[in-house]
């Protein structure tokens, strides 16, 4: 493998762990963050001191967590989201609906089902223009568009990539070149829980399967074990945690089975051909928890309410 600067390093085992970094919003413009790193959280709370509001582009879980946080530090925010709810990548709209919600209790102007066209100003933001052809006042704007794979450097390797640019790996994690592995934002892999191949951009994920492809690297062959994890995530907003076991998205059946949207408490299942596949809970750690052992394995629906103590018709 060679190094910036010419300088080779050999290897008997590779495991790729080089992740991702923030989408950038395709402009130059002073005063346009993203939030990635420490050097740009450092500068996004800066600016924070520095602003009496904020327009965050994006309603996934980066510009959803900005956007509280800006709150919490008395900016008025504007939220810009080009879905019909936020974070509608993980979180069937049902649920997203509730988020909303969450987000208008705290004197947020969510703006949904528009999106972000261009940015205006000379030097320094001044306008971001929407495409429904207004435009909204800003001074300082954090973009949470996503991420894009650190795997340009692989091309050419050997090492196949997917069409989103993640690593293909096997069940395993190695990737298509014997001995070398994959870990965290970047590994595609085959899930059998999941019907296909899934990637995770989550923290839990990043450790558990970094732990997974050593042990499979170090293992050798027919003593390697399959990497199968409940997926989990959590994300605080307002105070609130929200938690993800599995997936709440898609999803085919949806049953709040303990407290209720309008106290913002509440664990939702989600369901997909007859079997549980997510567990989200809005303030409610200890009873989420408590069902991740029916993601551990395949549960049926009709299992899983009961588990719950809900009836299937009730
Ligand atoms: C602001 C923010 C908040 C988040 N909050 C949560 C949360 O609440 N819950 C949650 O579950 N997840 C959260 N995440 C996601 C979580 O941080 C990521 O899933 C996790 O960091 C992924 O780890 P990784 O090791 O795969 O990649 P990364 O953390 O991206 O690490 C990759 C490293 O590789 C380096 N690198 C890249 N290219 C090269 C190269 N060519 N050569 C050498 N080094 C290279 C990079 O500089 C980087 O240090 C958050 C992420 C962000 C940005």
């Amino acid at each position: 493998m060679e190094l910036d600067g010419g300088a080779a390093v050999g290897y008997d085992g590779l495991i790729i762990a080089t992740g991702a970094r923030a989408r950038r919003p395709g402009t130059d413009l002073k005063g346009v963050h993203v939030l990635r790193t420490i050097e740009d959280a450092e500068a996004v709370r800066a600016a924070f001191g520095e602003h009496g509001s904020v327009v965050v582009v994006g309603a996934g879980f980066i510009g959803a967590e900005v956007a509280a946080s800006a709150r919490t530090a008395g900016l008025e925010v504007t939220l810009i989201e080009a879905a019909p709810t936020p974070l509608t990548r993980v979180v069937d709209p049902r649920i997203g609906e509730v988020l909303t919600e969450l987000h208008r209790d705290h004197g947020v102007d969510l703006r949904l089902g528009v999106g972000v066209s261009g940015f205006e100003g000379s030097g320094h933001v001044e306008r971001v223009r929407l495409d429904d052809g207004t435009a909204v006042d800003a001074s300082l704007v954090v973009a949470g568009l996503g991420v894009e794979l650190n795997t340009e450097w692989l091309r050419g390797s050997g090492v196949r990539l997917a069409g989103d640019g993640g690593v293909l790996c096997d069940a395993f994690c190695q990737t298509s070149v014997p001995g070398v592995y994959a870990a965290g934002d970047l590994a595609n892999w085959p899930h059998p829980r999941y019907g296909g191949r899934i990637r995770l951009e989550h923290w839990t994920n990043a450790g558990e399967q970094a732990a997974a492809a050593a042990r499979n690297l170090l293992a050798g062959e027919g003593t390697r074990q399959a990497y199968t994890p409940v997926p989990y995530f959590w994300s605080d907003q307002y105070g609130r945690k929200i938690q993800l076991l599995g997936q709440a998205a898609p999803a085919d059946t949806v049953r709040i089975v303990h407290g209720s949207p309008e106290d913002r408490k509440f664990v939702a299942f989600f369901g997909r051909g007859g079997v549980l596949v997510g567990v989200l809970g809005l303030r409610s750690t200890p009873k989420v928890m408590r069902y991740r052992p029916l993601l551990a394995e395949t549960t049926t629906w009709e299992g899983a309410l009961s588990a719950a103590g809900v009836t299937p018709r009730s």
